[in-house]
């Protein structure tokens, strides 16, 4: 049977972090079930690659089993800047937008895979695709690995260490259905509730129909929620300017993804969102205009007096709201509220909140349950918001497993 030292399983963002990342000489092998590696880092970003985001040290990550401390200390530890210089030494060029997102400097997320893939090979890593782990099993001090290939249903392989890789369960067509669970479910290991995050929400409301299609740059969205403490549920609210999109199921765009990260788990307690389509004016300000222009236009229809200010098909839907109630409807232009009722799924979500319990590893995110298995990226319950956090947590979990496992690998031949 083949020997390998380090099997990493999923040829994703982490998985190619940590293929770079591991400095012992023994072989490293990426096993990835894909016809290629990095397919969804390629994809990331609207295909520009939002590599990280600067403020990702000072944000939240999300966990439901306790990881969130740990998932700080570990972001803090390989943080965006470790992360620029390590790409900036892969040869990209990064650049960072106004909101910290930071992206390669020709705007391709395929430049991050081909840098990762190439410093991979350069360091002997050999990357395996068409390879998909079916199995693995303990065996002395390693593992046995039972690889799906075009060649051989079952080939077997021995690894020292393994590290899972997979991904969550999110976005299925890029090879993450969630069916790698398994792998860690083998030795004990548990999953916490799973949703989808970074996703469109799904709102209940006849107006919808009236508004889809239409798209809002810079409105200001703020959701409503209630969060569990001691038992007890309080009322909570997060703000974010960006674009919002109506669709006849509800609303996407990118200030909706954002908030989704904090909803998708809440909606059974109650989710209002409140949308203000014109941040920049009071409302006492646009009242006045409302006013004017009555005095001005007699003759306009009431629906009709807000068309200008907005897009006239919300307009029209806001005064309807309002009854045609000037005071109203200056009020609901700038609190639109509409109930949220679900979200779109797994499928057209871009990360898994939730995953294999925090509380199951280490600080070196290495396996309480069995020594030599890792894991890194998207398979643990942690989660980040829209902007880069997510890629920050696949390379800084990456690094951590890399320096875990070197320093074992160390001590096991040893060298300290
Ligand atoms: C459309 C889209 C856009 C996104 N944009 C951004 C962004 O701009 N910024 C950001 O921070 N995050 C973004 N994300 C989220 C980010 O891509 C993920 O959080 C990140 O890729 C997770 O890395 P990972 O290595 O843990 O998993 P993945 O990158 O999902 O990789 C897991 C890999 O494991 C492989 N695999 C699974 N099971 C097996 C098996 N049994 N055997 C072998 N291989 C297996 C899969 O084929 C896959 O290639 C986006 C996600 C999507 C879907």
């Amino acid at each position: 049977m083949e020997k390998i030292q380090t099997a990493i399983i999923g040829g994703g963002a982490a998985g190619l972090m940590l293929a770079t990342s591991l400095k012992t000489s023994g072989k490293t092998v990426v096993f990835e079930r894909g016809e290629r590696v990095g397919k969804k880092l390629s994809a990331t970003g609207n295909g520009q690659g939002n590599i990280t985001n600067l403020a990702a040290e000072r944000e939240e990550y999300f966990s439901f089993s306790g990881g969130a401390a740990l998932s700080r200390e570990i972001v803090a530890r390989y943080n965006p800047q470790s992360l620029l210089s390590f790409f900036e030494h892969a040869g990209l060029l990064l650049q960072a937008d106004e909101r910290g997102r930071v992206y390669p400097a020709g705007r391709q997320a395929s430049a991050l895979t081909d840098a990762l893939r190439f410093l991979a090979a350069k360091r002997g890593v050999e990357l395996c695709v068409k390879s998909r782990v079916l199995d693995l099993e303990k065996q002395g001090q390693g593992f046995v690995l039972s690889v799906q290939t075009d060649e051989n249903p079952a080939r077997k392989i021995y690894a020292e260490k393994v590290v899972l890789c997979t991904g969550g369960t999110v976005a299925r067509s890029f090879g993450t259905d969630g069916t790698a669970y398994a792998l860690a479910q083998k030795f004990g290991h548990t999953l916490t509730p799973l949703y989808p995050s970074l996703v469109q929400l799904k709102a209940d409301s006849k107006e919808l129909r009236a508004l889809k299609g239409i798209r809002v740059a810079d409105a200001e969205v703020t959701a409503l929620f209630s969060e569990r403490a001691g038992g007890e549920l309080h009322g909570r609210s997060i703000k974010v300017k960006g674009d919002i999109m109506f669709a006849d199921y509800g609303v996407s765009g990118d200030s909706i993804f954002r908030l989704s990260a904090f909803l998708t788990h809440r909606i059974q307690d109650g989710v209002t969102i409140s949308i203000d389509f014109l941040p920049e004016f009071e409302q006492a300000h646009i009242f006045a205009a409302l006013q004017r222009k009555r005095e001005t236009f007699p003759e306009l229809a009431t629906g009709e007096l807000l068309c200008g200010f907005v897009n006239n098909q919300i307009a029209r839907v806001v005064m309807k709201r309002a009854n045609g109630d000037l005071r109203a409807a200056a009020r609901s232009v700038k609190a639109f509220t509409l109930t949220v009722t679900g979200h779109l799924g797994l499928d057209l979500a871009q990360v898994t909140k939730g995953g294999i319990r925090m509380d199951e590893v280490d600080s070196d995110l290495q396996s309480k349950k069995q020594k030599g298995l890792y894991f890194a990226g998207e398979i643990l319950d942690i989660d980040g918001q829209c902007g880069g956090y997510n890629l920050q947590w696949a390379y800084s979990s990456a690094r951590t497993v890399a320096a875990a496992i070197d320093k074992e690998m160390e001590k096991a031949r040893g060298q300290v």
